[in-house]
């Protein structure tokens, strides 16, 4: 069976061009050449792009099936245009050893996009005794990370970069020194102090990146910072690179959207970790995805039911969804006005994952390659409607904002696991 995906427009040899795609045995069998298929679908001139990847998702299963299930986590992200997503290790059981993480692996199969399964670095996510990483590198970690919290311990996180160049594996770091949080629900600042609730310092984040950096220079590991949000981060990690230390980092679309002074009111829509910072630092993740400081876009895409979000700042769990929104509300916010180019987007979504995390087979358009599509339309607006979504999360601060860029379809090998009723 083929199929044509017929009048679209994508990123193509260095230009946007109109485009057809013709999709055999769920491959990309040629790019603007065929006419006719046994199935056509006519885009009416809708962007296509790779299927997008997003390093940074919580799937919640095992342990957390209330608040999200890898069937509706995947379809969430097939919603939003991803093909590829890496799914974090807070989890219960935690896989932290081999037969764990291999059940693990079984179970993502039965998602709706690629689940790249990150493996933790410590036991039970504790930070204190290393797992056992190659035995994990072999059982298929995508990567090793205890995202949900940083690792106070220098030497844990010594010797785990070491054994991790060692192993050519990344090191993904909730970069967080958790004995400088203050037990803080929000920013630390005038919106804090007039909501009444205690705030978390930029240092907590930025003196664990100052840390890790002088440990990954030392090991040559590839240290990769999840979700940063502070310009002293920021600023860090450019000086970094410019020092050859092996540093990537990346940065969620609520960074890039909103700041602290988007929290008028005690309402947990607003609160994760690491939390919407001040202007100035949002200002600077913009500024330093610009610059190549920031190498790509992920989601932290973070469920939770209705009942947890309703309990206020002070008692509900951090985080929101990301992945049913991301491409529209940046597009709309950074592209249709002009800031950022279109094919920076996509590429900040989709092309810089697969060269960072060497990533075989996807996040290009590339004849013989499985079709893993997205299709945007980029003309008619739609509204965020939680409604609408494919998570069981309802967590988002953006409901009921009016966006273009919404997913039309997705193509995982050449199935839709998406399409726009
Ligand atoms: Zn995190």
């Amino acid at each position: 069976m083929s199929l044509l995906l017929k009048n679209g427009f994508g990123y193509l040899a260095g230009k946007f061009q109109d485009l057809n795609v013709l999709i055999e045995n769920g491959r990309v069998e040629s790019l603007n050449q065929a006419t006719t298929a046994d199935n056509i679908i006519d885009l009416q001139h809708a962007l296509i792009t790779p299927g997008l990847i997003d390093v940074h998702v919580h799937l919640r299963e095992p342990g957390f099936t209330n608040k999200e299930t890898i069937k509706t986590g995947s379809s969430a992200a097939a919603h939003g245009g991803f093909t590829t997503i890496g799914a974090m290790a807070n989890l219960n059981p935690v896989p932290d050893n081999a037969q764990q993480f291999s059940q693990q692996i079984k179970l993502n199969q039965s998602g709706a996009v690629k689940i790249k399964q990150y493996a933790p670095v410590t036991k039970q996510r504790q930070g204190q005794a290393c797992v056992n990483f190659g035995e994990l590198k072999n059982a298929g970690a995508f990567a090793f990370s205890d995202d949900g919290s940083g690792i106070d311990n220098a030497r844990v996180m010594f010797e785990t970069m070491q054994q991790l160049a060692h192993l050519h594996m990344p090191l993904c770091d909730h970069a967080q020194d958790m004995n400088l949080t203050n037990a803080g629900v929000i920013n630390a600042g005038p919106t804090a102090q007039k909501l009444g609730v205690p705030g978390v310092n930029n240092v907590s984040e930025t003196a664990q990146i100052a840390r890790n950096l002088v440990l990954a220079q030392a090991t040559g590991v590839h240290y990769h910072v999840c979700h940063v949000s502070t310009k002293e981060s920021i600023e860090l990690i450019r000086i970094a690179k410019a020092n050859g230390i092996n540093v990537t980092c990346e940065v969620t679309p609520h960074h890039l959207l909103l700041d602290d002074t988007d929290i008028v009111e005690d309402n947990a829509q607003f609160k994760m970790n690491p939390p919407l910072r001040s202007q100035e630092d949002r200002l600077a993740c913009v500024a330093g995805l610009m610059d190549g400081t920031i190498d790509l876009i992920a989601t932290d895409h973070a469920p939770h039911t209705d009942r947890e979000k309703q309990l206020g700042l002070l008692e509900s769990p951090n985080g929101i969804v990301g992945s049913e929104t991301a491409f529209a509300l940046l597009y709309t916010k950074f592209v249709k006005t002009g800031i950022w180019p279109l094919e920076n987007l996509i590429e900040w979504m989709s092309g810089a994952a697969k060269r960072i995390f060497k990533l075989t087979n996807v996040g290009q358009l590339k004849i013989g390659d499985p079709a893993d599509v997205a299709v945007f339309d980029l003309e008619h607006a739609a509204t965020i409607d939680a409604g609408q979504f494919l998570s069981k999360g309802h967590n988002s601060p953006f409901i009921g904002q009016q966006v273009y860029g919404m997913t039309v379809l997705t193509l995982v090998n050449g199935q839709v696991v998406y399409r726009r009723k």
